[in-house]
């Protein structure tokens, strides 16, 4: 028995990745759903003011360009819900997939899922963290930010590949000067970074001080611009006040895919397994998109990239559901899907 109120495709997260992937599936005339969990659209990108590494844009603000997105996508018939946070996936035995939102408010259905929740940066804690976010003086991403910091200090925190790696980053090719910190004794990071690490310290004026914790960010009179940063060693006590530019925060990433265990394959770290060419995931005629993906480049470009993919690639499950795990390889051909 069909039913009426079938979808063709749910996206599930209204970031940049579920924007592309309803543009893409909505205009190849697909029954598109997106659910959103926040009141408004949009993922991450919101929280930016200034994005310069966007193809086609020299400089955009993130709400500006989401605006674009959400209105292209709804140009084209899909439709976007928020304040639908999902909580349930399963695939029924009919091959219809069972969306649940809002602890059991609500279920929706599809033939098909495109998930696209995304990661959340892990935060300090600390005072002073969140305003200084929105005045763009605390960054979590050196790629993204990397560029506003051109002969500044700045302070980064954090022990393992990322920091470092992205303290070397900046070190190289912006900063002044960066100091970095680290609430243990030694890095978690690999050695050979860390050994790259301490050779490029003296050359490009890395200041490394381990064991420190950063306990406030505080602003300036006009809560504009950093005054300084209270640092504390761990072992002794002794508290510094750090007078930097930016702060960059490396501490890691939570992808939104607790509410996933169980049904598709996750990987320790939270982020979804799948095909990388045709972003299949573990269960049929579910995909994965944007920064909840394992291996993916955390960047905006990408992430509409994963959701292009993605919905190019409905064409190919609707066409021939048993091509579902076959190898990505000979998915696409030079003239596409
Ligand atoms: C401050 C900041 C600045 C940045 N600057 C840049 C930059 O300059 N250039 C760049 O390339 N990248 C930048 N990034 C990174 C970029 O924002 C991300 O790579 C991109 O947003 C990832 O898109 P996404 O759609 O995969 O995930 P997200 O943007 O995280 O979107 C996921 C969406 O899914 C929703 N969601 C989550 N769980 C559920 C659920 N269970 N049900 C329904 N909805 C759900 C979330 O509310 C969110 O709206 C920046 C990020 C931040 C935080």
């Amino acid at each position: 028995m069909s039913e009426v109120n079938v979808h063709d495709v749910i996206i599930i997260g209204g970031g940049p990745a579920g924007l592309a992937a309803a543009l893409y599936a909505a205009r190849d005339r697909y029954k598109t759903l997106v659910l959103e969990k926040n009141g408004l659209a949009g993922g991450q990108i919101m929280l930016t003011e200034r994005i310069e590494n966007y193809p086609g844009y020299e400089s955009i603000s993130g709400p500006d360009l989401v605006a674009q997105m959400s209105a292209q996508a709804v140009k084209f018939g899909a439709a976007i819900a928020a304040g639908q946070s999902a909580d349930g996936l399963l695939r029924r035995d009919d091959g219809i997939i069972e969306v649940r939102v809002n602890d059991g408010e609500a279920t929706h259905s599809a033939r098909s899922v495109i998930l696209a929740p995304g990661s959340d940066y892990r935060n300090l804690g600390i005072p002073g963290e969140q305003a200084m976010r929105q005045a763009t003086r605390v960054s979590y991403c050196a790629t993204c930010d990397g560029a506003f910091y051109r002969d500044k200090h700045v302070l980064a925190i954090g022990g393992g590949n990322t920091a470092v790696e992205d303290t070397l980053y900046l070190a190289r090719r912006f900063t002044r000067k960066i100091t970095l910190i680290h609430r243990r004794k030694e890095f978690r990071a690999q050695k050979v970074l860390v050994e790259e690490l301490n050779l490029a310290a003296g050359e490009h004026n890395i200041d490394i001080r381990l064991p420190y914790v950063a306990e406030e960010i505080v602003p300036n009179s006009t809560g504009t611009e950093i005054d300084h940063v209270r640092i504390r060693n761990v072992e002794t006590g002794l508290i510094e006040r750090l007078k930097v530019d930016g702060v960059f925060v490396f501490v890691g990433m939570i992808p939104n895919t607790a509410w996933l265990r169980g049904t598709v394959e996750i990987n320790d770290a939270g982020y979804i397994a799948a095909d990388p060419v045709t972003l299949e995931t573990s269960m049929p005629g579910v995909f994965v998109a944007g920064d909840c993906r394992q291996h993916a480049a955390m960047q905006l470009a990408t992430a509409c990239a994963d959701g292009v993919v993605a919905a190019m690639m409905l064409k190919r499950y609707f066409r021939d559901p048993s091509s579902w795990g076959r190898p990505g390889g000979d998915a696409g051909t030079n003239s596409g899907w």
